[in-house]
């Protein structure tokens, strides 16, 4: 198939480079559902970058699809290219700690999704513009007719595949594989992507024709494993199949639903160098040794029990760490 691809300036440095946003529009000759994805709006989540390139490929060698596919492979530039010590660290604007994941408006009401376009429109001219709002305004424009939207991300240094979604999407998007669904309700709002899409359109749409969303957490940051690039190209491609209404071929894997609510980060209990006892995807119980601590100051080992029972869905990866700060990503049984 042919596509479009288009050139969304986003910032200027102060070298003059301009750094851009880079979309590719597949439009095929019948109608059908609009699916918009992107990947990397997390400057250390480099996967999905990979895995969309793969799809772009092989639409590449389509012949035809229902409907219209866009593509963001890289959602951030500015974020990808925030660097330090042998590590990405561009989850936050690096200027002002902003986390380029809660830019989104979803506070608003909006009657039609036109009514949404018009408002990123206008921020778009508006005097005084932040790069996040710039950025925000951006990729709603690029993804507003969206039926479906999957937003790529990547957690910690190892992680379960999971995903967030509202409850009447998850059956759709349990296609792309993953064994964990964390249910996204109008109280857990954040300013991310994907609720961007559903919560100024919860209480004016009828549900129907409000954007099925996900944001899949496909691996674990800073890395492009290939065989997992594969892996998971196959699992979109089997959800893009189901979308387009090619299913009856597809097995369909129940996933574990929790709500979103429940899961959270877990955090340094003691101060000291962290031992991982358990792997990820683990149950572990009240009770259970999850890691041992190393304390230099007085040379001793201590045990960490779970005080809740907990999946244990991703690893951060800094085994020195001060007490309260965070070490993993956890949903509470
Ligand atoms: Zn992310």
């Amino acid at each position: 198939m042919e596509y479009q691809k288009s050139s969304h300036p986003l910032q200027q440095i102060s070298t003059g480079e301009i750094l851009s946003i880079h979309a590719y529009t597949f439009t095929g000759s019948t109608s059908g559902a609009t699916i918009y994805l992107q990947a990397n709006l997390h400057g250390p989540e480099i996967l999905g970058t990979a895995i969309l390139g793969k799809l772009i490929t092989r639409l590449e060698q389509a012949n035809d699809i229902p409907g219209k596919v866009i593509i963001v492979p890289c959602a951030n530039p500015i974020g990808v290219n925030a660097v330090g010590y042998n590590a990405l660290v561009g989850r936050w604007n690096l200027h002002n700690g902003t986390n380029w994941n809660r830019i989104f408006t979803n506070h608003l009401a909006w009657k039609n999704l036109e009514e949404q376009k018009n408002y990123y429109q206008s921020k778009l001219t508006q005097s005084n513009l932040s790069i996040e709002k710039k950025l925000g305004a951006t990729l709603k424009l690029l993804s507003w007719e969206a039926t479906h939207v999957i937003d790529i991300h990547t957690a910690g240094s190892q992680s379960v595949p999971h995903l967030f979604t509202f409850e009447d999407s998850s059956q759709i998007f349990s296609y792309l594989g993953s064994k964990v669904h964390l249910i996204l309700t109008k109280e857990y709002a954040s300013g991310a992507f994907d609720e961007s899409h559903v919560l100024p359109f919860i209480d004016t749409l009828p549900k129907d024709i409000i954007p099925k969303v996900c944001t899949w957490e496909v691996h674990n940051h800073s890395e492009i494993d290939n065989s997992v690039v594969l892996e998971r190209f196959q699992q979109l491609w089997n959800c893009l199949s189901y979308i387009w209404g090619n299913e009856k071929k597809l097995e369909m894997h129940e996933p574990s639903m929790f709500l979103a609510n429940n899961a959270t980060h877990l955090v340094a209990p003691v101060a000291g160098y962290y031992s991982w006892q358990k792997q990820i995807g683990t149950n572990i119980k009240i009770d259970e040794v999850y890691a041992t601590v190393y304390q230099p100051w007085h040379n001793q080992t201590l045990s960490i029990k779970a005080e809740r029972e907990f999946i244990l869905l991703g690893k951060y990866g800094i085994d020195a760490i001060a007490e309260g700060e965070q070490i993993g990503w956890i949903v509470y049984l």
